[in-house]
């Protein structure tokens, strides 16, 4: 993600933790690691809770679960999302919009299992808004309570250990939108200025339009169909199947977009309105490129440079990771530039002139951020900070300023003077410490081991982490091997400590 028109990027606007949390629709505090489970509660009419699926006990009773881990994942930055007790393998879903009709209805099919050792009773995906109508774990209605964004959901029989199971849900109505935090920009699925619909999803926005399970330390290979009036357009990440739309039994189309490389699920797009799919090949690539049909041949212009920006990236840091390339520009203005996996999103503020600022800092994310995902949010400066200096790099690279000088320059505004790189307060407001502050420990580490070393060092993280989550400890451990020298002590004074140390000449 980059926020547009930064040269100093957000300024830490958070002053508590709390603060900087995900703003939940129903206005209540965020939830941590350690909170019950959601007691059932008796359906209402639009409000936040619901019972679905032929409960055979009274609504009031809560579940009794006995499952041994707490039902969100453990996260400093962003308490309350996703469930570590679940991995979901693969999710596809259909979603039913229109343009100028704020509702949606979906199927989500899900293959998951436990990551416990006992029998899972139950665990809990995302839904913001829209109220689940039936739910089945194969094949068998599922009891299920929604509450604080979530539904917990308690199978008819236990989920024994190393089996998938099948989830279907089916759901519809209003999505109920969230902010970024600290720059206060929707988060979710969300208008267009056309009468369109868009999704622009990290943090936790994907859980307004499907059940998910919301958190980057789960990533699963994805199906987006998405069903509109005929004459619509729908775009999602990956490949579209068919190279069209198929017609539905009522007149309708559907797009139906397949990424099967693995995806954190705020990297999830779905956009639907009045585009122009342009798709060429580059090498094994598919690149579609996906234009509101009314913008201008000058402004698509500020889109041609993703080839170059990709081949230059792949000489630095390995193998572009995936076989669809792109990028979509939905017709608002965004205010920020999103790297949806394969596919980054733009706002018609993403173009400057005859460019667009964010374009090489949105493709760097496809290694870092896409393929290898943090962990935790607490480790967002490994999407963050390795995007800017991929940036600075390419910027050098097309005849820019050197990466030394701009990474002098970074480093002397201090960046992480406030906060450290790694303290949950920068990554919960995505502040300038995980922008530049990473960026600049990127280029202390380049400084101490070399230019060669370095380098390998980013192919090792990639080649060795990519389709999956990763953290810090991991980057640690690879550039102690690649270096021959445990940098343990070197990270924590770059990433944890403040202010970070003079940059090594
Ligand atoms: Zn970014």
């Amino acid at each position: 993600m980059r926020r547009r028109s930064t040269g100093a990027v957000a300024v830490a606007a958070c002053l508590a933790l709390a603060s900087c949390s995900v703003t939940r629709g129903d206005g209540a505090a965020p939830s941590g690691p350690g909170r019950p489970v959601p007691s059932i509660t008796t359906p209402t009419s639009g409000g936040g809770a619901s019972t679905t699926a032929a409960p055979s006990r009274p609504s009031d009773e809560p579940p009794t679960s006995g499952d041994p881990l707490p039902d969100d994942v453990p996260d400093s930055t962003f308490p309350g999302l996703g469930d570590p007790r679940i991995d979901v393998s693969s999710e596809a879903v259909t979603v039913r919009a229109a343009p100028d009709d704020p509702e949606i209805s979906g199927r989500a099919r899900l293959t998951l299992r436990s990551t416990v050792d006992e029998p899972l009773t139950s665990f809990t995906l995302g839904l913001r808004g829209p109220q689940a109508t039936s739910i089945t774990v194969d094949g068998t209605a599922a009891r299920s309570a929604a509450a604080d964004g979530e539904l917990t959901i308690t199978p008819g029989s236990p989920i024994p250990p190393d089996t998938d199971v099948e989830v279907e849900v089916v759901y519809a109505g209003l999505p109920d939108q969230t902010e970024f935090p600290g720059w206060g920009m929707p988060v979710g699925w969300q208008a267009d200025d056309e009468g369109g619909w868009f999704a622009m999803s990290e943090p936790d926005g994907t859980a307004t339009w499907a059940p998910v399970n919301d958190h980057p330390s789960d990533k699963a290979s994805w199906t987006v169909a998405l069903d509109v009036p005929r004459g619509v357009t729908g775009v999602s990440n990956g490949r579209l199947e068919g190279g069209g739309p198929t017609r539905t039994g009522d007149g309708r189309d559907r797009w139906t977009w397949v990424e099967d490389e693995p995806m954190a699920s705020y990297l999830v797009l779905a956009a639907v309105g009045a585009y122009d799919l342009v798709s060429s090949e580059h090498g094994d690539v598919q690149v579609v490129r996906a234009f509101p049909a009314d913008m201008s041949k000058g402004d698509r212009a500020a889109f041609d440079p993703i080839e170059d920006i990709l081949d230059y990236y792949a000489s630095q840091f390995g193998p572009y990771p995936d076989e669809d390339a792109g990028a979509i520009v939905v017709p608002t203005d965004l205010g920020l530039a999103l790297e949806s996996q394969t596919r980054p999103l733009f706002g018609t503020d993403g173009v400057t002139g005859d460019s667009a600022p964010a374009l090489a800092h949105e493709l760097a994310h496809q290694w870092f951020g896409d393929a290898v995902t943090p962990e935790t949010w607490t480790d967002v400066w490994l999407n963050e900070g390795f995007a800017t200096y991929a940036d600075w790099m390419w910027t050098e690279h097309d005849g820019g300023p050197t990466v030394d000088d701009t990474a002098r320059r970074a480093a002397r505004s201090g960046p992480a003077d406030e906060a450290a790189v790694r303290d949950p307060e920068s990554a919960g407001s995505f502040s300038a410490a995980v922008y530049e502050g990473g960026a600049v420990a990127l280029h202390a580490l380049r400084q101490t081991v070399g230019d060669e070393v370095f380098l390998r060092i980013l192919r090792t993280w990639v080649s060795t982490n990519g389709g999956a989550s990763a953290n810090t400890g991991d980057l640690v451990a690879i550039a102690s091997e690649e270096s021959g020298r445990d940098l343990t002590g070197f990270f924590d004074e770059w990433l944890d400590q403040t202010p970070q140390p003079d940059l090594p000449r």
